[in-house]
């Protein structure tokens, strides 16, 4: 059901469809444009539409943008920045490498640490993780993520929070163009891919890299901040990035089955306690529709993620406690 919005409600719809949304979709059409890339991954018939958080606050009434003077600088650093993402393209190098060396990534995960990346791991893109209409430059991908700050999500539902939250959107697309440039400098082709909107499923590329485990709540739960990260991308020409076959997270899904804390905390009810599947097959607990019109309307939400246990507890004594 649609609210009717305030007079300050409507100014910023009005600013985010006129001014911000135009250059998002032009954007996405340069996202578009790396299809007709030699060799790219490109989307197929089993991929999903992309979810998208700015077309949908653009066509929803009664939802309200929620923007403040802070976090306007942060989207347009986003959007500065996907765009880059697409130009750089051109600086890859003819003839990539295609073969990263031991000490190479070792200085990689030395030099990510100081564009305050939290942590990396290695997987392959399936096309079915591309987003419909979307490609991206190199099958192999360096999944990073970026812990938000958990001081600031305590206060969720808050402008404080909202504008940590943009804050690390705005960093970690800084820092996956750096680390594509990092990539280049050194003789690999590379596609930045930064963390608004996604070209690919970055939770389920996170996923498959062993960096966490999905809880009810559909967002990923890992070692390193609990679900209190962001998450980007770095596709890359090298092909033999030393990729971890196994995912030792999936006790998270027995540990929300007692919990369901989200479950019972998200205020317009989006999270089921039984499984839905979604078109194009996956399988979720949320409800986008239900949980949407909430997001807009009051900062950002970010509810699921404040009480969940592992936002306030270390992983690894959540995961002693519930193995006891
Ligand atoms: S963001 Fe808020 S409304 Fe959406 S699922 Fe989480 S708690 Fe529910
Ligand atoms: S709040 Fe509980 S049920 Fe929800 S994701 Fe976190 S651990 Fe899982």
């Amino acid at each position: 059901m649609s609210q009717r919005l305030s007079f300050i409600g409507r100014a910023k719809k009005i600013f985010f469809r006129n001014f911000a949304l135009p250059r998002v979709k032009k954007v996405y059409a340069l996202e578009n444009s790396v299809q007709d890339l030699d060799n790219s991954v490109i989307f197929s018939e089993e991929s999903e539409p992309r979810f998208d958080i700015p077309i949908e606050f653009g066509r929803r009434e009664g939802v309200e943008v929620p923007l403040t003077r802070i976090t306007v600088k942060h989207i347009l650093t986003c959007i500065k920045n996907m765009k880059r993402a697409v130009y750089d393209l051109g600086k890859n190098p003819e003839n990539p490498r295609k073969q990263i060396e031991e000490v190479e990534l070792e200085e990689l995960a030395e030099f990510v640490k100081t564009v305050k990346v939290s942590s990396i791991g290695y997987t392959k893109v399936p096309q079915k993780l591309v987003f419909r209409d979307k490609a991206v430059a190199y099958e192999n991908a360096i999944v990073l993520t970026m812990n938000m700050d958990n001081d600031a999500i305590s206060t969720s539902p808050s402008k404080k929070s909202l504008q940590s939250i943009w804050y690390t959107y705005a960093k970690l697309s800084i820092a996956s163009n750096k680390i594509a440039r990092f990539l280049r400098k050194k003789g690999f082709g590379a596609h930045a891919s930064p963390p608004l909107g996604g070209i690919a499923l970055y939770p389920m590329l996170a996923r498959q890299a062993g960096m966490g485990e999905f809880g009810y709540s559909g967002i990923l739960i890992g070692p390193f901040n609990g679900p209190t990260f962001r998450i980007a991308a770095v596709y890359v020409s090298a092909e033999n990035l030393p990729i971890e076959q196994k995912n030792d997270h999936s006790w998270i899904r027995d540990y929300c089955e007692q919990c369901r804390r989200c479950v019972r905390e998200c205020p317009p009810g989006a999270i089921y306690e039984n499984a839905i599947e979604q078109s194009y097959g996956r399988i979720t607990h949320i409800d986008n529709d239900k949980c949407f019109p909430y997001f807009g309307n009051n900062h950002g939400c970010t509810i699921c993620i404040k009480v969940c246990p592992f936002n306030k507890t270390d992983y690894n004594t959540v995961k002693k406690n519930f193995q006891k």
